[in-house]
């Protein structure tokens, strides 16, 4: 079996912008499959064929496919002749030393003009299988689905279906820019708009050298695991130490947080701008953490102009978490760290932050220059997965 098929759901929904989006997904494929051993990546018929070569890793194509947005299910095929015997044939040499109890066959016809209806084919390709191996057909609960699909000028057939990871592909949303801590939610933020199509660049403020390095690594680390699922990342360290102490001299301790969060939003939204984002993203939830209450949530939101979304805003810790296990993201983001943050915080911060008192401590401080030199002076650290220098366009 040296093909994949790969069938996508919401996409197909997408009317007229449907072959872009699909341009999309197999451009996405591509880009994910490129290190590998991979013929072609093509469109067909309202499903995808990947045609695999002698050395493909098998189960990295698999892994890099559960990783591209966009994909429903997938399935190793192979690919016949449409002739209904010799497809019959093939399945049946295949399915040889298989053990099963029951089995079901389902048919797809892309090509309406097939002679033969979907239950016919079934039943034909059915009873060749009874016929041969004894096994039961059970069509509610069957151990084994035969899928048979027959296009125009040819068959494929596969055995039981792989999910993919849903969503929509990577680019089709436009991009964002996730402020990234290090933490456990802002990584789970950016994965699911990931999943909404958004290609994402990062953020990341850092208070080094009056703190340690090690949120950087985080952030990198962080970032490392989340361009596996769009291919190409950029990421942006700010340093924040300095913005910090000058915040420290001229606001009272309790407005401090909010004031850090909302220039922290400043910073972000420009350098989003410069890079074509149409959004912010964060990890908020209501309540997490004093600098979380709807008031401050909002006072703090007040300092974007671009969209800010908090996709994570209605979930439980304990949610989020499962979530950033099965991303992967959870041993990385539990590394102890000295958030910049905690630094020059008072253990008694303002939770109903009021906007216009906000505004009158802020104006002391030169935020516009504040912004500009952060900005000036950020890192810019490009990511790349697979690391093949340019997407290779077969
Ligand atoms: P996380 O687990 O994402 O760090 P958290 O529960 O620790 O979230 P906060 O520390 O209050 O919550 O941060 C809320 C959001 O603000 C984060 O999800 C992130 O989007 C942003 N943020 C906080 N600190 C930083 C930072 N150092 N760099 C970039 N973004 C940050
Ligand atoms: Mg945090």
């Amino acid at each position: 079996m040296n093909s994949i098929i790969v069938h996508y759901q919401e996409i197909a929904l997408k009317g007229k912008n449907r072959p872009w989006f699909l341009g999309r997904l197999i451009r996405n494929l591509k880009r994910g499959l490129a290190d590998l051993d991979v013929r072609s990546v093509r469109g067909l018929m309202g499903r995808m064929e990947i045609v695999l070569g002698p050395g493909a890793d098998r189960e990295e194509v698999g892994n890099r496919i559960r990783r591209t947005f966009g994909v429903a299910n997938f399935s190793y095929a192979r690919r016949t002749p449409l002739d209904l015997d010799l497809l019959g044939t093939s399945i049946i040499e295949d399915l040889r030393g298989r053990r099963c109890k029951s089995f079901r066959v389902s048919a797809r016809r892309a090509d309406k003009r097939y002679p033969l209806t979907s239950p016919q084919i079934e039943r034909e390709i059915g009873g060749r299988i009874k016929a041969e191996y004894g096994w039961h057909v059970d069509l509610e609960a069957a151990d084994l689905v035969v899928h048979v699909e027959m296009l125009t000028n040819e068959a494929f057939y596969f055995f039981g279906k792989e999910r993919g990871p849903g969503g929509l592909p990577t680019g089709t949303a436009g991009r964002v820019t996730c402020l990234m801590s290090g933490g456990i939610d802002s990584p789970v933020a950016a994965h699911r708009m990931m999943k909404r199509g958004c290609a994402v660049n990062f953020v990341h403020f850092h208070s080094y050298p009056i703190l340690s390095r090690a949120s950087q690594e985080k952030a990198r680390e962080l970032v490392r695991l989340l361009t596996k699922w769009q291919q190409r990342s950029r990421l942006y360290l700010v340093a924040f130490g300095e913005i910090q102490q000058q915040v420290l001299l001229a606001v009272p301790g309790p407005m401090r947080v909010v004031v850090y969060r909302r220039l922290m939003l400043r910073i972000a939204e420009r350098i989003a701008r410069n890079g074509h984002s149409l959004a912010l993203v964060t990890g908020d939830v209501v309540g997490q953490v004093a600098s979380q209450t709807l008031e401050n949530l909002a006072v703090v939101g007040q300092a974007a102009t671009l969209p800010l979304f908090r996709p994570l805003i209605g979930m439980d810790k304990e949610e989020i978490t499962a979530e950033a296990i099965r991303l992967g993201s959870y041993p990385i983001s539990i590394i102890p760290d000295q958030d910049c943050c905690t630094l020059f915080t008072p253990r008694n911060p303002l939770t109903r932050a009021k906007l216009a008192l906000i505004e009158a401590a802020e104006e002391v401080l030169p935020i516009d220059e504040m912004v500009e030199a952060a900005v000036r002076d950020a890192v810019m650290e490009d990511f790349e997965f697979p690391m093949v220098g340019s997407p290779i366009e077969r």
